[in-house]
């Protein structure tokens, strides 16, 4: 394979590429980074600014407090657009609302409420850290036994270790159906059945999975789920987070924090907490409307490029990816972090490499391309089906391989970052 023909066979990939021409919804400012971190904080659309412009001047600068009959359903509106469009629920199973972390222990707390007398929490042992956290939290406060699983780094969770972990004293099991290290797909389907037959709810964290693999909340019977907008999803730094409730639970849970938006007839202005009957019930106070509406413009993108046309892009990547990997980084002493096989992997792959964090630094500083470190020696590359081409692949592998060969990362002071 010589780098002239190879570098061909990827700009063909392109020009047969479906939906290259949505690379140009998004504002590209630097032609030449090959921007491989949004699965961290995904690329602007380029309809959000001016969706933001008219938000800030007309609605807020104009019409000021009438504005808010128009706001005050968006967070179940942008709901029903993710549940279409991209988390197969159906309508009113999704709300738009809080971070990630809040969203979790919202739910986490109502499962375990409504689980009476079970004593267990399970959660992968390498589960992402705010996760892991907010159990510890729930578990000390109620006296209950937070048990890790043991789960293979690079391969993640299998369901026959799920399975086996399992029995009828766990209350919930808290997973990610795309691991946010190796990338690292769960069948959710498979889970949810086992989990149902020990009565455990199973609380999902789609944060890697939303809008780069087809997630199915309720064909596959998921019972909750919480996941990020801002990475895959394009809804900007520290965008809301949506938490789906499946229907027929709605009208039992309770989730633990009782503020107004989450009440039954809201400006009635009641003397009690009496909660909606709906998924509204998991809301609780003034959703933050920018931040909201930067999240429509970012959706537009999803509805027309289809998730399944996203997944089969995200999967072509991702063998390039792990093929010029192979090809060319092994040698230099990288290994494939990540399942091999397409099918167990999300859209990021994870290379391990003992200076994996110098490497990172340099590739960001000195060749623009940008992925990230994660513990302990990983370096992570997201290429998002929306706008990354085939050749931003080829170029990134190529730029990382001249770099290394190079020892050019050796030039860096080996120091510890705020972020990684
Ligand atoms: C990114 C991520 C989060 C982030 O949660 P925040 O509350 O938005 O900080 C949570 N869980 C997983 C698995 C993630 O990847």
């Amino acid at each position: 394979m010589t780098r002239e023909f190879s570098r061909r066979a990827a700009e063909q990939q392109d020009a047969a590429d479906p939906l290259a021409g949505l690379r140009d919804r998004f504002v590209i400012t630097e032609p030449d980074v090959v921007y491989l971190d949004g699965n961290s904080l995904g690329r602007l659309p380029a309809a959000t600014p001016d969706a933001l412009d008219r938000l800030v001047r007309q609605e807020w600068g104009a019409g000021l407090v009438r504005s808010w009959s128009g706001w005050i359903d968006w967070g179940r509106r942008l709901g029903d657009r993710l549940a279409t469009h991209v988390l197969g629920a159906r309508p009113g199973e999704v709300v738009v609302s809080d971070s990630t972390s809040v969203n979790l222990y919202k739910l986490a707390a109502a499962a375990l409420d409504a689980s009476p007398g079970r004593r267990t929490v399970l959660v992968d042992a390498e589960e992402f850290p705010t996760d892991r956290y907010l159990l510890q939290g729930l578990a000390e406060q109620r006296g209950l036994t937070l048990r890790t699983l043991p789960s293979d780094l690079d391969e993640g969770l299998g369901v026959a270790d799920v399975r086996a972990a399992l029995d009828d004293d766990v209350a919930l099991l808290v997973l990610s159906a795309v691991s946010y290290r190796s990338g690292a797909l769960l069948d959710l389907a498979a889970v949810n059945a086992a989990a149902r037959q020990v009565g455990a709810y199973v609380l999902w964290d789609l944060s890697h999975a939303a809008g780069s693999v087809p997630v199915e909340l309720t064909a596959s019977g998921a019972d909750l789920a919480v996941g990020c907008t801002y990475k895959y999803l394009n809804g900007g730094p520290g965008a809301p987070a949506f938490l789906y409730v499946r229907r027929e639970l709605q009208a039992t849970l309770r989730q633990p924090i009782w503020g107004w938006f989450g009440q039954r007839d809201q400006f009635r202005m009641g003397p009690t907490y009496d909660p909606s009957p709906d998924v509204d019930r998991f809301l609780v106070g003034t959703p933050p409307i920018l931040s909201l509406a930067a999240l429509e413009p970012a959706l537009d993108v999803f509805a027309e490029a289809g998730i399944d046309r996203l997944r089969a892009k995200g999967v072509a990547l991702g063998e390039l990816l792990v093929e010029l990997a192979d090809a060319w980084l092994t040698p230099l002493g990288f290994t494939l972090a990540s399942p091999r096989d397409p099918g167990r992997r999300g859209s990021h792959v994870s290379l391990a490499h003992p200076d994996a964090l110098r490497i990172s630094r340099a590739l960001i500083a000195e060749a623009k391309v940008v992925g990230d470190f994660r513990t302990p020696d990983r370096l992570r590359l997201g290429p998002a089906p929306l706008y990354t081409r085939f050749v931003d692949v080829w170029d990134a592998m190529d730029r990382l391989r001249d770099l290394v060969t190079a020892g050019r990362h050796e030039q860096l002071p080996v120091e510890s970052l705020r972020v990684t």
